[in-house]
């Protein structure tokens, strides 16, 4: 099934617009939704997970319409949202039963053995039995999904879920959400680059309530080619040449600075071409819509 999100707007009653006209084609696989702190991620996930109306706009995956008719998408729905609760004196295996419960599975048996299949997708079977409370962020989050896998979804919603996980609990995260299949619609938001380098087949960069970019990572990485320019200045000259280019990253090495550019041609001066990353993309994309500003990244 396809998700198929089309002119979407909120502002909210302060008077900020999260959300402004935003059209995206979601097929199955896995989908990164990147954008920085503010763009509006999580209000777009909250829509489609029909816990919020928009202003303006629709939401359609296959042949339900979301908005009007939100119990049906909840049928097919997995939403991992960006803070959650657990019962920190229970143990996963308890918790995993009382929402299999609450989803429907009202058979022992089989709760037993959706369970049991759910922690072990998830790692958690060999501390299925211990507190929550006790969990690292990783475990938790991967219990998070365990919860959000009950009831086979046709569309998964995962939101930030890498914040503050260290590289080795994040790898495995993403490799868990790798895993769940090629019929279901994964969107994964977060602002980490490397999250949708890595593993998604399409994706997105928001900006402002704003899609600034859609498409399949490589191909949205060719457009850039050619164009990104690398050289070492001194670190006094950062600010003449910020000026000077489209700066879309500065790294600090041994005192100096590390300058990457966007230019359409060579732009002389001692500037060397480099291959272009998603990161490149990301930064030149962010610099284009917010006049040449770039968030400080090193
Ligand atoms: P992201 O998930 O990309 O960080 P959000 O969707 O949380 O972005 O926020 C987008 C913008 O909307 C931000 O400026 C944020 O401060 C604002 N915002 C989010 N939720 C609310 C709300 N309930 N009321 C008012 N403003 C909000």
């Amino acid at each position: 099934m396809t998700l198929v999100i089309d002119r979407l707007t909120k502002t909210y009653a302060n008077g900020v617009k999260a959300l402004s006209n935003v059209t995206l084609t979601i097929e199955p696989g896995m989908f990164g939704l990147l954008g920085p702190n503010g763009a509006g991620k999580s209000t777009l996930m909250r829509t489609i997970a029909t816990l919020q109306p928009p202003d303006s706009g629709s939401v359609r995956f296959g042949d339900i319409d979301v908005l009007a008719q939100p119990e049906r998408l909840r049928e097919v729905l997995g939403y991992l949202p960006q803070e959650f609760g657990l019962y920190p004196n229970m143990p996963a295996d308890a918790i995993l039963d009382h929402f299999a419960t609450l989803k429907g599975v009202t058979a022992a048996g089989e709760r037993r053995d959706l369970v049991t299949s759910l922690l072990s997708q998830v790692n958690l079977y060999d501390v299925r039995k211990k507190s929550v409370g006790g969990y690292s962020g990783g475990m938790k989050q991967r219990l998070g999904i365990a919860i959000a896998l009950i009831g086979r979804p046709k569309l998964l919603i995962v939101d930030e879920p890498t914040a503050g996980l260290d590289p080795t609990e994040r790898n495995r995260f993403l490799n868990l959400l790798a895993d769940i299949g090629e019929d279901v619609v994964v969107i994964l938001s977060t602002h980490i680059v490397e999250d949708v380098r890595e593993l998604c087949s399409q994706m997105a960069i928001i900006n402002k309530g704003e899609v600034v970019v859609q498409g399949v990572p490589g191909r949205i990485i060719d457009e850039v080619r050619g164009h990104i320019w690398r050289r070492t200045i001194p670190r006094s000259q950062t600010d003449a040449y910020r000026s000077q280019y489209q700066v879309i990253s500065t790294k600090l090495l041994a005192g100096d600075t590390v300058l990457q550019v966007y230019a359409e041609s060579d732009p002389g001066d001692g500037f060397a071409s480099v291959e272009p990353n998603l990161e490149d993309v990301y930064f030149h994309r962010l610099a284009a819509v917010s006049g040449g500003h770039v968030p400080a990244e090193a």
